[in-house]
């Protein structure tokens, strides 16, 4: 039964610390056993938790630079599950509000023009 020694140390659903011997995370109750299973081999490098916190000047990069963000989200997709969600967020964040910025300075703009129109 050496083959507890391939789970992962840190749950990669929720990124709570487990205990080697279980196979189901104790916080969120995800299969530890299911994401070994599929293609993550023993060999796969889960980071303490420390290193996976998202950062938050790369989150700032990513809203103003979505492109890399989105760089940043496929780079750590495998090794951070958090720190890539949270860039991701904030890239797609950066991405749709200058379109809603500038979607409401137009509606802005066509009404002052209706009002000055129906004078
Ligand atoms: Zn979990």
């Amino acid at each position: 039964m050496s083959t507890n020694s391939s789970l992962p140390s840190y749950c990669p659903h929720c990124g709570a610390s487990v205990t080697s011997t279980s196979t189901t995370c104790a916080v969120c109750g995800k299969s530890l056993l299911t994401y070994n299973q599929a293609g993550n081999q023993s060999n796969t490098y889960y980071p303490p938790l420390e290193e996976d916190i998202p950062s938050t000047p790369f989150n700032v990069l990513a809203f103003f630079i979505p492109v890399v963000g989105v760089v940043l989200y496929a780079l750590w997709s495998g090794q951070y599950p958090r720190k890539s969600r949270a860039v991701g967020k904030w890239a797609l964040i950066g991405f749709v509000a200058p379109l809603i910025i500038g979607l409401l300075f137009m509606v802005l703009f066509f009404m002052i023009a209706l009002l000055s129109f129906s004078r």
